[in-house]
């Protein structure tokens, strides 16, 4: 059996440059925290939806960011694969094991690139009657938007670049980088 190819290393100058700091990412996940804990006054808990796999990470500090009691879940949704564009379709590969009726909902993403990903789930989730459904981001690459949809919190805008890091991949390499980086 062959060995698989090296992934290339983890900071790589000539690879990597750092777009938004852990510092910057720490300091507005936690005003993104405080304002879904400002918006979001009620009974029970909050529904964390994180989207698989790129979420992971900010899923982990929004979570501890929000004062109010938090349950976490994840879904798993087809979207780019191995490569750097988009199929354009969105797929269902793992879905909540719970009910969401009546609860608050946000659904945590790591990107908004063309708003398909979103659309689709967002429009999945409210035939499930939940009390109230939000979306919060990391990032979001405006530019890029081919559905509209609206975001309640969004972490970065940033340019029409491919990033990684902070949860996000290229070909599952990258993911645990500190910072979000432009791979170049
Ligand atoms: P959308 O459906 O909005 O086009 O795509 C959203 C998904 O595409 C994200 O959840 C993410 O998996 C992937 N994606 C979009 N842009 C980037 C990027 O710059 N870097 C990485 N690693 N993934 C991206």
């Amino acid at each position: 059996m062959s060995n698989p190819a090296p992934a290339p290393a983890l900071r790589d100058p000539a690879t990597l440059r750092v777009l938004i700091s852990a510092d910057r990412i720490h300091q507005r996940i936690a005003e993104i925290g405080q304002q879904i804990d400002e918006d979001l006054v009620g009974d029970g808990p909050i529904y964390l939806i994180g989207i698989l796999k790129g979420s992971f990470i900010f899923m982990a500090d929004l979570a501890r960011a929000i004062r109010r009691s938090a349950r976490i879940e994840f879904m798993g949704v087809s979207s780019y694969g191995r490569g750097k564009s988009s199929s354009g379709e969105v797929r269902v590969l793992k879905d909540l094991d719970v009910s969401i009726a009546g609860a608050d909902v946000i659904i945590v993403e790591d990107i908004v690139d063309s708003g398909i990903t979103l659309t689709y789930l967002k429009s999945l989730l409210e035939t499930r009657q939940p009390r109230s459904l939000r979306i919060a981001t990391l990032l979001d690459k405006p530019e890029r938007r081919l559905r509209p949809v609206e975001v309640d919190y969004v972490g970065f805008q940033i340019p029409d670049e491919f990033v990684v890091g902070y949860g996000l991949d290229f070909a599952e390499d990258y993911r645990n980088l500190k910072e979000v980086c432009v791979l170049e």
